[in-house]
């Protein structure tokens, strides 16, 4: 009998801090979460594991077997960025970047979840006008592993005098109904409303896409499901931004939307995101390894931060320790606290360390 008791959870997490600024933003998140071990009395374990120019500097190769099977085994991965100046002459399977795409593809990581929310207090950095922007909070679900990305044929041949390139968009039943499947369940987790993007006046593809969705809505009665073209999407992102929840599309349209959508917040260090598979989720910032600040602890933790907040909530199901997190963020944005990517006239400006250190004061 567990009634009027807390239950406390027990996870294991595989940590890749990367390169550059990597293990500076993944050292602020993990002492959040040895915050919230504290506060709520979970326990997560946490295996350090190699990828990108770290493993190739150890191992010789960006993904060594070891740091997959290490992941496959946790419940969870929290990634920092990867790569950098000093191997980025390498050939092409020597690259940092071939770490990460590994890790996307031997996870089986078909959803990614790019989160765009306008804290009030930075409203003035998007390019947009407050009023347009103040308030958004939205989610796109972009599928990861399939569409034109991966079709075949593809290609470029010759045609006679000419040159042909062929790419293919292809989209499976099954597909489109696990993406679905997760566009649903994240609204599920937020305000209850779904637009599922695609291009079903022209693109066969797309017709396909809009049928299967509305099937699966069958099964998520309390989800209100709406359709929108691409162009459209486009177009309302920026002219009405708070109409939206979560966004479900294709890989393509999901990779164009969801650079428009982080736009509307304005800087790029303050940006999560999640990509979900079967089994397991991985957790990283949109940002890179960004050379040129690392090691001077003036880089943004808030995206990391945010990222770990999304594996409470999407992984563990903790909603009420990761709104604990983001509320946190939101206080120390609102008592006039910026890192220097951030800085505006009034602003306190913090390092990399000592952010960590007013979020988890605020969460604490
Ligand atoms: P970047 O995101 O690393 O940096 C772009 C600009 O934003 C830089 O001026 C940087 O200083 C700034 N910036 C980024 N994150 C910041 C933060 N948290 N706080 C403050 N400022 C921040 O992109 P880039 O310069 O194009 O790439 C640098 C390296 O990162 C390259 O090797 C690239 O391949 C790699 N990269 C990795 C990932 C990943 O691991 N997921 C993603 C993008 C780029």
């Amino acid at each position: 009998m567990t009634w009027g008791r807390k239950i406390d959870v027990h996870k294991n997490i595989t940590v890749i801090p990367g390169d550059g600024i990597g293990p500076e933003v993944v050292e602020q998140a993990l002492r959040v979460l040895d915050q919230i071990e504290r506060v709520h009395g979970h326990r997560f374990e946490r295996v350090e594991a190699l990828a990108g120019g770290a493993a190739l500097d150890a191992t010789g190769v960006p993904l060594p077997a070891e740091t997959l099977e290490t992941c496959k085994a946790s419940d969870a991965v929290l990634l920092g960025a990867l790569g950098g100046p000093k191997w980025d002459a390498n050939p092409p399977g020597k690259k940092p970047e071939t770490g990460l795409l590994g890790l996307r593809a031997g996870l089986g990581l078909y959803a990614n979840l790019r989160p765009a929310r306008v804290y009030s207090a930075l409203a003035n950095a998007s390019t947009l006008k407050r009023d347009v922007v103040e308030g958004v909070d939205l989610l796109i679900v972009r599928e990861l592993t399939g569409g034109i990305y991966f079709g075949k044929p593809r290609g470029i041949s010759k045609e006679g005098e000419e040159e042909v390139g062929i790419n293919t968009e292809v989209y499976r039943t099954s597909e489109i109904r696990r993406i679905a499947k997760a566009g649903f369940e994240a609204a599920r987790k937020r305000r209850r409303k779904l637009t599922s993007v695609d291009k079903a006046n022209v693109l066969e593809a797309s017709q396909l896409w809009r049928r299967v969705v509305t099937e699966v809505a069958n099964d998520f009665p309390d989800v209100e499901l709406g359709h929108l073209y691409v162009d459209n999407c486009a177009m309302q992102l920026i002219a009405n931004p708070k109409q939206f929840d979560v966004v479900v599309t294709s890989n393509l349209f999901g990779d164009i939307l969801s650079d428009e959508a982080a736009m509307l917040t304005g800087s790029i260090g303050m940006l999560p995101s999640a990509s979900l598979g079967g089994s397991l989720g991985m957790y990283e910032p949109v940002h890179g390894s960004a050379p040129d600040i690392a090691g001077k602890d003036i880089a943004n933790p808030i995206a990391t931060i945010a990222s770990l907040a999304m594996m409470l909530k999407y992984s563990f199901g903790l909603q009420h320790e990761s709104e604990g997190i983001e509320q946190a963020i939101v206080s120390v944005l609102e008592k006039g606290f910026r890192t220097a990517d951030l800085r505006e006239e009034g602003a306190t400006i913090v390092g990399t360390r000592q952010m960590g250190d007013l979020i988890l004061e605020e969460i604490g």
